[in-house]
Protein backbone atom coordinates (compact mmCIF):
# COMPACT_ATOMS: atom_id res chain seq x y z
CA UNK A 1 0.00 0.00 0.00
CA UNK A 2 2.92 2.83 0.74
CA UNK A 3 4.64 1.96 -2.72
CA UNK A 4 1.18 2.46 -4.33
CA UNK A 5 0.99 5.65 -2.41
CA UNK A 6 4.35 7.13 -3.63
CA UNK A 7 3.88 6.56 -6.86
CA UNK A 8 0.43 8.31 -7.01
CA UNK A 9 2.02 11.10 -5.34
CA UNK A 10 4.79 11.00 -8.10
CA UNK A 11 2.56 11.15 -10.75
CA UNK A 12 0.69 14.28 -9.40
CA UNK A 13 3.80 15.85 -8.77
CA UNK A 14 4.79 15.04 -12.73
CA UNK A 15 1.28 16.51 -13.88
CA UNK A 16 1.43 19.45 -11.94
CA UNK A 17 4.95 20.48 -13.61
CA UNK A 18 3.98 19.60 -17.08
CA UNK A 19 0.71 21.85 -16.96
CA UNK A 20 2.88 24.85 -18.85
CA UNK A 21 4.01 22.73 -21.77
CA UNK A 22 0.56 23.10 -22.86
CA UNK A 23 0.27 26.67 -22.72
CA UNK A 24 0.53 29.11 -26.10
CA UNK A 25 3.59 31.27 -24.68
CA UNK A 26 5.23 28.07 -23.80
CA UNK A 27 4.67 26.50 -27.18
CA UNK A 28 6.06 30.09 -28.39
CA UNK A 29 9.57 30.16 -26.06
CA UNK A 30 9.94 26.49 -27.85
CA UNK A 31 10.31 27.67 -30.92
CA UNK A 32 12.38 30.07 -30.45
CA UNK A 33 14.90 28.47 -28.40
CA UNK A 34 14.76 25.57 -31.13
CA UNK A 35 15.58 28.01 -33.64
CA UNK A 36 18.86 29.91 -32.24
CA UNK A 37 19.99 26.38 -30.86
CA UNK A 38 18.70 23.87 -33.05
CA UNK A 39 20.79 21.06 -31.82
CA UNK A 40 20.72 19.05 -28.73
CA UNK A 41 23.44 20.12 -25.92
CA UNK A 42 23.69 17.01 -24.53
CA UNK A 43 24.88 15.53 -27.83
CA UNK A 44 27.03 18.42 -28.42
CA UNK A 45 29.12 17.59 -25.40
CA UNK A 46 30.21 14.55 -26.73
CA UNK A 47 30.74 16.35 -30.38
CA UNK A 48 27.60 14.62 -31.96
CA UNK A 49 25.20 17.24 -33.43
CA UNK A 50 21.57 15.49 -33.11
CA UNK A 51 18.43 17.78 -33.87
CA UNK A 52 16.75 18.70 -30.59
CA UNK A 53 13.04 17.95 -30.21
CA UNK A 54 12.59 19.27 -26.65
CA UNK A 55 12.98 21.41 -23.94
CA UNK A 56 14.27 20.93 -20.65
CA UNK A 57 14.36 22.67 -17.55
CA UNK A 58 18.15 22.45 -16.43
CA UNK A 59 17.06 22.68 -12.79
CA UNK A 60 13.67 21.10 -12.79
CA UNK A 61 10.88 23.07 -11.51
CA UNK A 62 9.64 20.10 -9.00
CA UNK A 63 12.87 21.37 -7.20
CA UNK A 64 12.26 24.80 -7.51
CA UNK A 65 13.95 25.73 -10.63
CA UNK A 66 12.50 28.87 -12.73
CA UNK A 67 10.15 28.02 -14.36
CA UNK A 68 9.69 30.94 -17.05
CA UNK A 69 13.77 31.73 -16.95
CA UNK A 70 15.53 30.61 -20.53
CA UNK A 71 18.73 30.28 -18.57
CA UNK A 72 17.07 27.75 -17.20
CA UNK A 73 16.18 26.03 -20.56
CA UNK A 74 18.40 23.84 -22.64
CA UNK A 75 17.36 21.93 -26.00
CA UNK A 76 17.99 18.32 -25.93
CA UNK A 77 16.94 15.07 -28.26
CA UNK A 78 14.34 13.06 -26.79
CA UNK A 79 16.84 10.05 -25.84
CA UNK A 80 18.83 12.69 -23.26
CA UNK A 81 15.44 14.31 -22.41
CA UNK A 82 14.40 11.11 -21.54
CA UNK A 83 17.28 9.53 -19.55
CA UNK A 84 17.62 12.87 -17.85
CA UNK A 85 14.58 12.90 -16.56
CA UNK A 86 14.92 9.62 -15.61
CA UNK A 87 17.88 10.38 -13.54
CA UNK A 88 15.67 13.14 -11.77
CA UNK A 89 12.96 10.70 -10.51
CA UNK A 90 15.38 8.51 -9.35
CA UNK A 91 17.42 11.03 -7.34
CA UNK A 92 13.85 12.04 -5.71
CA UNK A 93 14.01 8.33 -4.39
ZN1 LIG B 1 20.85 14.36 -27.23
Amino acid sequence: MRQKYRTDQQIYKTTESNAIYKTKPWANIRKDILHHEPFCRECAKSGIKTVAVEIDHIKPIAEGGEKWDRQNMQPLCKPCHARKTAREVLHKD
